[in-house]
C-alpha cells in the first residue's frame, strides 16, 4: 500500500481549549499529521510544552518579550523551532506553502486576519473562530469561493449540520429538499435560575457550564445565549441558510448536536457525548473517520433527552442576533464587537451580567448598519462599535 502523505497543520490558538483538544487528537495519529506551526497569545507555558512535544517548525506568540522567553526554553532543549511574534506572523504561518490545513481557534475578532489569510491562501480551514465569520460573513464567503479554500466547521452544532446535510450539498436548501436547520442549545448554567438572581451572578458562575469545558469568553456567551446567536449567523453564512429557516431548540443534555429537516419530514441529527474532540477529529480526517478518544455514547445511561423553546426575555441576546442578521451589512460586526467588549467588562467585574445585552442593544441602536465592501470597512465598523460599547460600559459605572 502506498504510504499516505502526512497532513501538515498550523494550529492558531494552540494553548486554548480547542487548541489543546486538537493536539490531543493529533497526538493519537502521528502517522497522519505533522504540526508545522503553533500559536498562542497567553498561557505561553502551555505553548512551550506543546512545542517540546510536537517540535513544530514555527511558534508564534503575541509579544517580543514572550518570544524571547519561549526561544530560550526551546533552544535550551535543542529545538530548531523558529519563534515569531505579532499579528503579521500569525498571517504568515496561516498562509505558509508547507501548511495544508489551518485550525482557526483564536478567540474573538483577533482571529479574523489570520483566518482570512488561510482562506486567501486556499487552505483547508477548520473553523472554530466563529467571531471571524460573524463579523465578516459576506467578505469571508466571497474569499472562500474565490480561492477554493475548503471550509470545515468545528463548532459542534455546525459540524453536526454539516454531517446531516447531503454530502454534495452546495449551498442551496431548495435544491436538496432541505426545509430547516435546527440548532440545539444547552441553555447554559442559567437556564432555570430565577431572573432576580441573574442580576448578581459572578464570572465564575457564568463560566461553570453544565456540559462543556471551554474558554471564558465562549462560556459567558453560552450563559447569555449570545453564543447561539453568533451560531445562527454562522449557520446562515456556512450553509447559505435563510434567517427564517434556522431555528434554535433548547436541549439541556447536549447529546444531539443539531439537526436538519427535509421536505419529506425526515429529520437527520448527529449525536455524541459533548466532547469537542469529535468535531475536531471529524474535520481533521474528513472524509475519513478516526479515533478521537471520546467516551462512547450510552443512551440508556442518559435515559431522557428533553427539548424546549428558548425564552427571548430570559436570553435577550438571541433576538438581538437575529435582529442584526436581518439588518445585514455591518450589523453583525457591531453586535460581535459590542458583545466582546461587554463580556470582557463582565469578566473584569465592571459590568453586571444582565447589562451585557443592554450594551449590545445600545450599540446597535446608536450605529446604523452600513454595507461592508472590504476588510478595511469591517475593521472600521469593529473599531467604532468597540468605542461605543466602551463608552456605554463607562456610563453605567458612573
Ligand atoms: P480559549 O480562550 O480557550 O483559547 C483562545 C486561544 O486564542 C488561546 O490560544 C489564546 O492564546 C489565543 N488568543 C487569544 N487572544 C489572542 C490574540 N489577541 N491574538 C492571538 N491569539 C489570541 O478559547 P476556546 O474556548 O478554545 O475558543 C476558541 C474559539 O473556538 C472561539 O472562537 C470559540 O467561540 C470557538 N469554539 C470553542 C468551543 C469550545 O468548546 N471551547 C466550541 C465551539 C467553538
Ligand atoms: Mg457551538
Amino acid at each position: 500500500m502506498a504510504r499516505r502523505e502526512k497532513q501538515r497543520l498550523a494550529v492558531l490558538g494552540a494553548s486554548g481549549s480547542i487548541g489543546v483538544s486538537t493536539l490531543d487528537v493529533v497526538a493519537r495519529h502521528p502517522e497522519r499529521f505533522e504540526l508545522i506551526a503553533l500559536t498562542a497569545y497567553s498561557r505561553i507555558d502551555v505553548l512551550a510544552q506543546q512545542c517540546l512535544r510536537h517540535r513544530p517548525r514555527y511558534a508564534v506568540v503575541g509579544s517580543a518579550a514572550d518570544a524571547k522567553t519561549l526561544s530560550a526554553v526551546l533552544s535550551d532543549a535543542g529545538l530548531a523551532t523558529e519563534v515569531l511574534a505579532g499579528p503579521e506572523a500569525l498571517e504568515r504561518v496561516a498562509a505558509l506553502d508547507e501548511v495544508d490545513t489551518v485550525m482557526a481557534a483564536i478567540v474573538g475578532a483577533a482571529g479574523l486576519a489570520p483566518t482570512l489569510a488561510a482562506v486567501r491562501a486556499g487552505k483547508r480551514l477548520l473553523l472554530a473562530n466563529k467571531e471571524a465569520l460573524v463579523m465578516a460573513g459576506a467578505l469571508f464567503m466571497a474569499e472562500v469561493s474565490r480561492s477554493g479554500a475548503q471550509l470545515l466547521p468545528i463548532d459542534s452544532e455546525h459540524n453536526a449540520v454539516f454531517q446531516s446535510l447531503p454530502a454534495d450539498y452546495a449551498g442551496s436548501f431548495d435544491g436538496k429538499g432541505v426545509r430547516r436547520i435546527l440548532l440545539t442549545a444547552s441553555g447554559g448554567p442559567f437556564l432555570n435560575t430565577p431572573m432576580a438572581q441573574l442580576i448578581s451572578v459572578t464570572p465564575a458562575q457564568a463560566c461553570a457550564h453544565p456540559n462543556w469545558v471551554m474558554g471564558r469568553k465562549i462560556s459567558v456567551d453560552s450563559a447569555t445565549m449570545m453564543n447561539k446567536g453568533l451560531e445562527v449567523i454562522e449557520a446562515h453564512w456556512l450553509f447559505n441558510a435563510p434567517a427564517d429557516r434556522i431555528e434554535v431548540v433548547i436541549h439541556p443534555q447536549s447529546v444531539i448536536h443539531s439537526l436538519v429537516e427535509y421536505a419529506d419530514g425526515s429529520v437527520l441529527a448527529q449525536l455524541g457525548n459533548p466532547d469537542m474532540r469529535t468535531p475536531i477529529a471529524h474535520a481533521l480526517a474528513y472524509p475519513e473517520r478516526i479515533e478521537a478518544g471520546v467516551t462512547p455514547l450510552d443512551l440508556c445511561a442518559i435515559g431522557r433527552l428533553s427539548f424546549e423553546r428558548p425564552d427571548g426575555k430570559r436570553f435577550p441576546c438571541l433576538p438581538l442576533a437575529y435582529q442584526a442578521m436581518s439588518a445585514g451589512g455591518s450589523a453583525p460586526t457591531l453586535l460581535n464587537a459590542a458583545n466582546e467588549v461587554a463580556v470582557a467588562a463582565f469578566l473584569a467585574g465592571r459590568l453586571p451580567f444582565l447589562a451585557i445585552a443592554d450594551i449590545i442593544s445600545a450599540v446597535l441602536d446608536a450605529l446604523p448598519a452600513v454595507p461592508l465592501p472590504d476588510l478595511e470597512a469591517v475593521l472600521g465598523a469593529d473599531r467604532e462599535a468597540r468605542l461605543a460599547a466602551g463608552k456605554a460600559v463607562a456610563r453605567r459605572e458612573t
